[in-house]
């Protein structure tokens, strides 16, 4: 294999993607500056003998992800140029566009969102009070739990952020990867259990999140937000510093250096990755390029993982040849080559992932193109030098959210607190913020937007439990049905690429469905997700009922999921009025209690097949 960096690309020149945005005329050269949407229309740049995409060419320019940044960053413009923004992604920042500001504010309505990298979710005590004290002075005074346990502030004027960064490293932060074509934030189950696979599965994705940080990037990063000091470095762990020297060795080595793993261009998109231990399906495995499910042994040392490969959810509207797809499974591999493997899978996709199309770009649609047998073998032939075996048996996998209260470890507890849209504001956030300091309580984060306290002491109990009830949570194992496990992205006001409402609606919607299964005296409950694109954010093709935006207030209608998560959701109506929500679900409610038993909603409709859906969804219009 060629690094990108050093190979010819061949360039076949596309159409313009087709608008999928009611608004998109209008919004098309904020989106340009925000997104880098038509950057798959493969505007290509001339290097010597090499022609790369616009994309590829602005990463390789970018000397390890600085340049127009670290110049860009100290002028007095409200907004970054499309080039910088680009990059910014990598240091774990959105340009935005507020789009109820824009017409009236022109300078407040730019403004940079902000993730967080914190693998497993865990948010130390020092770091949430610095993000509480940021987001409220510099910010839009809330912070975000997103689906892939990190915090996200929103509101930040670009003369800030250098600061809010700043300030987030030197309190044990980092925002460095948690955007862009590189390794995302690493996602393993949240609860702080001191038994079975949860410390090492903890472990695990700490090491691979050190494991794929960029080097000469991470340079980059402490140059533009701490002024070079390199004390802020990440320090890897023994295992993982063995294993990133073998980055170097054939196979894995991308050619460059200065970036051993990535090469000078990094990823073709970007890269997901998630532990669990098996039966807890809390981190929504399938939907990652690599899912691990960490086995160990009586004392709690690792055995080894299953390791499966290519899920992920972006899709577009009207594009068929993108599409949602669950991971398939790729073998087992024992305890000493877990890391080698994540790594070589990675190198595998820097060099065979599609680096001209960049809706194409996912390891998901190489591995649908080539074939997972194409995909093991060519693993093992170039990449990957310890051995794939047979996968060993999971107990059914469950969505596990750890609210209410749970025994961490002897005489120390943990209570996780359901969170609507993972949003924090006003008196709530203020009250966590006291419970923080003053017991020193460390945060983590789960996948489903919910946020664990952890590390109370038995003797504290008591006391955190009347504060939390004076905040609301009386009950925190027992939030609403609906919306214990419903999870919505931002979408407006905020997102460029939202086509309609998400966050903000999804407690109507949520009360709408809570009124009507009440109504047909059903009792039962069905996981709900929503998103305002079909960019899937909010992971809404796995849900039992998804609803994807498709216009102003309408919505693609997926149903069929389940709710462990074990199942793609499928299309049964490109634009649902939400205002026909109840009409429309109806019949399909009323035959699913007629059925009887425990049977779940998505197996219902996994049952009846899509003809018989279709005539009842067509019987209700
Ligand atoms: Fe924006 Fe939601 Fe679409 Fe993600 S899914 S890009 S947050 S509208």
């Amino acid at each position: 294999s060629v690094p990108i960096s050093r190979r010819k690309v061949a360039v076949t020149p596309r159409s313009e993607p087709e608008a999928t945005v009611l608004e998109a005329v209008s919004l098309r050269s904020n989106q340009e500056v925000l997104f880098g949407v038509g950057e798959s229309s493969l505007t290509v740049a001339e290097t010597g003998s090499q022609s790369l995409s616009k994309a590829e060419q602005r990463k390789l320019d970018s000397d390890h992800l600085r340049d127009p940044l670290l110049s860009e960053l100290s002028n007095d413009e409200v907004r970054f140029t499309e080039d910088a923004v680009q990059l910014l992604k990598f240091h774990g920042s959105y340009q935005q566009h507020h789009r109820e500001l824009r017409k009236t504010d022109k300078v407040r309505s730019w403004q940079m969102m902000l993730r967080l990298r914190s693998p497993g979710g865990r948010i130390p005590a020092r770091l949430f009070l610095a993000l509480d004290e940021l987001s409220n002075r510099l910010g839009d005074g809330t912070l975000r739990a997103t689906t892939r346990q990190a915090f996200q502030m929103h509101g930040i004027p670009k003369a800030d952020l250098k600061e809010v960064i700043g300030t987030i490293v030197r309190n044990l932060g980092s925002t460095l990867a948690a955007c862009g074509d590189i390794n995302r934030n690493v996602m393993a189950p949240p609860a702080p259990f001191e038994k079975g696979g949860y410390p090492v599965a903890r472990r695990l994705a700490d090491e691979i999140a050190d494991l794929l940080s960029p080097e000469a990037a991470e340079g980059a990063y402490l140059d533009l937000w701490v002024d070079g000091d390199l004390s802020y470095r990440f320090k890897p762990s023994r295992a993982v510093r063995k294993a990133r020297k073998r980055q170097s060795e054939d196979g894995v080595f991308s050619g460059s250096s200065e970036e051993p793993l990535y090469g000078d261009t990094y990823l073709p998109r970007k890269f997901k990755v998630a532990v669990t231990v098996p039966g807890d399906n809390s981190v929504d495995l399938l939907t990652q390029d690599i899912g691990l499910v960490a086995f160990t042994d009586p004392s709690g040392e690792l055995r080894g993982c299953n390791v499966y490969v290519g899920g992920g959810m972006g899709r577009t509207h009207n594009k068929e040849e993108t599409f949602a797809r669950t991971a398939d499974p790729l073998g087992y591999v024992e305890a000493a080559d877990v890391l080698d493997v994540v790594q070589a899978i990675l190198a595998l996709q820097r060099d065979h992932g599609d680096r001209e199309v960049r809706k194409h770009a996912r390891m998901k649609y190489l591995i649908h193109d080539k074939g997972i047998q194409w995909f093991r073998e060519t693993l093992c032939a170039t990449y990957f030098k310890g051995a794939l075996k047979g996968l060993r048996n999971e107990p059914k996998a469950k969505l596990l959210d750890y609210l209410g209260w749970h025994r961490q470890k002897a005489g120390m507890w943990f209570v996780g607190l359901p969170l609507l849209c993972g949003r924090l504001n006003g008196d709530l956030k203020a009250g966590l913020r006291q419970l923080v300091e003053t017991y020193q309580l460390e945060i983590r984060l789960t996948a489903n937007q919910d946020l664990l306290l952890c590390n109370i002491g038995t003797s504290q109990r008591a006391s955190i439990r009347t504060q939390l009830e004076a905040m609301g949570f009386e009950v925190p194992e027992a939030p609403a049905r609906l919306a214990r496990h419903a999870i919505a992205c931002p979408a407006l006001p905020t997102c460029g690429l939202a086509i309609t409402e998400s966050e903000r609606i999804l407690p109507d919607v949520l009360d709408r469905l809570d009124a009507q299964l009440r109504r047909l005296e059903i009792e039962k409950s069905l996981l709900v997700r929503m998103t305002g694109c079909p960019n899937g954010c909010a992971r809404p093709y796995m849900a039992e009922l998804g609803l994807v935006g498709n216009g102003v207030n309408q919505y693609q209608l997926w149903l069929g999921g389940t709710p462990n998560l074990q199942r793609l959701a499928r299309p049964y109506m490109e634009k649902l009025p939400l205002d026909d929500l109840e009409k429309t679900l109806e019949p399909l409610l009323l035959s699913w209690k007629a059925a009887g038993g425990r049977r779940s909603f998505g197996d219902h409709i996994e049952k009846l097949g899509d003809q018989e859906v279709s005539a009842l969804l067509a019987a209700s219009a």
